[in-house]
């Protein structure tokens, strides 16, 4: 596929450090404008970056209309490495929530963390729910432990920022036990009220809820006005808990735990910005029906890799074919994706990038530790 053009751009990535809002800022980038979009949408075009990294002062109150800050928590600042899942979001209300921790966050003591209300799972597998810290030393392809953590990763999250801990299945029960064994109190179910079924943030103790297709939760920052909504889907995949995990009596050898059914979310966000996260999942007819007709989502992160998910040709059939969103990013990619911010050649992701080609939806490649924003019509307005 030709480049039509490169330039170089500045952009900026923001880390929370404890409490502390720090910017960091990563120097240049290169943009890519890739084939020609449809009449009527904005050309197809994709994100990536590279440069050194330099720190500065936090930017002031936003500016202009309201945005999505999403930053993925990957295993190396400016990269898509083969462990990273995690993707922390942050509402423009202030509420702060984080999809899949996985293997890639150093449990609840993570400097990049900050303040978080809610953390959403897909499942149960150990690259999701995160039985251990990568070895930071092995850089963007590594997979050794360095940090484990005996209750997963998520429960040590969850439990460090008193977070709202959603998930399909039969996770709830099983999440809120992980929680318990960390603290040694019972942890409560959230909260659900009204028509909206809404929880209102910040918590003093963790809760977790149950969400099945169907039905949906509002989360909402005490002085806000709106809520972020959450949603679960289907996913076609399976969600046996690691047997690690599973307390006394445990289970058979080499089986795993009981966990119900994988999911997807949707998230609306209090701008509009509408998020399917696809979790691990094969296609399905309803990503056509259910999920573009009715939750029309305009970003999807779509988990494609290997053997065991979508995989690069399916994944970009199934987003240019059934959910049709301004803006995807892959993710979930099992290969060491980029090299200094740029799409490596010969690797899945590039290959996906290639299927899309034509197909007027944008292509973000979420690196580790940079902050794009996205406004209320999935359009990423700090891309280069
Ligand atoms: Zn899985
Ligand atoms: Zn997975």
């Amino acid at each position: 596929m030709a480049v039509q053009q490169s330039s170089k751009v500045t952009w900026n990535c923001i880390r929370r450090l404890a409490n502390a809002a720090l910017m960091l800022s990563l120097g240049t980038a290169v943009l890519a404008g890739l084939g020609s979009g449809r009449s009527g949408r904005v050309q197809d075009r994709l994100w990536t970056a590279s440069g050194a990294a330099s720190a500065h002062r936090a930017a002031g109150p936003s500016q202009g209309p309201p945005v999505v800050k999403i930053t993925p928590l990957g295993s190396q600042a400016g990269d898509l490495c083969r462990d990273d899942r995690a993707l922390l979001f942050e509402d423009p209300t202030g509420l702060r929530v984080l999809w899949d921790p996985g293997r890639t966050i150093d449990g609840g003591t993570d400097g990049r963390l900050g303040d978080l209300h809610v953390v959403i799972l897909s499942h149960a597998h150990t690259d999701h729910i995160g039985d251990r810290f990568h070895q930071p030393a092995d850089g963007c392809g590594g997979n050794a432990a360095g940090s484990t953590f005996s209750q997963g990763n998520l429960a040590a999250i969850a439990a460090a920022k008193n977070s709202a801990v959603f998930g399909g299945g039969e996770m709830a029960d099983f999440l809120g036990r992980k929680i318990q064994n960390i603290r040694g109190t019972a942890t409560p179910g959230c909260a659900a009220a009204g028509l909206t079924n809404e929880l209102t943030v910040p918590l003093t103790a963790p809760c977790t809820a149950a969400l099945r297709p169907g039905g949906s939760r509002t989360v909402r920052l005490s002085q806000a006005s709106a809520g972020v909504k959450f949603v679960v889907v289907p996913a076609f995949h399976s969600n046996g808990i690691p047997s690690a995990l599973v307390d006394t009596p445990g289970v058979a050898p080499n089986t795993t735990g009981y966990g119900g059914s994988e999911v997807g979310f949707v998230v609306k966000f209090t701008n509009g910005l509408t998020v399917y996260l696809t979790g691990d999942t094969g296609v399905f007819g309803d990503m056509d029906t259910i999920i573009r007709r009715f939750y029309q989502p305009n970003l999807v992160v779509a988990n494609m890799s290997d053997m065991v998910t979508l995989g690069p040709d399916e994944g970009a059939f199934a987003v240019k074919e059934l959910i049709k969103p301004l803006t995807v990013m892959p993710s979930h990619v099992n290969e060491q994706a980029t090299d200094s911010g740029s799409v490596r050649s010969g690797t899945r992701t590039r290959r996906f990038i290639d299927q899309m080609s034509g197909s007027g939806i944008n292509i973000v490649i979420p690196l580790s530790g940079v902050t794009r924003q996205f406004d209320g019509t999935g359009k990423c307005v700090n891309c280069p």
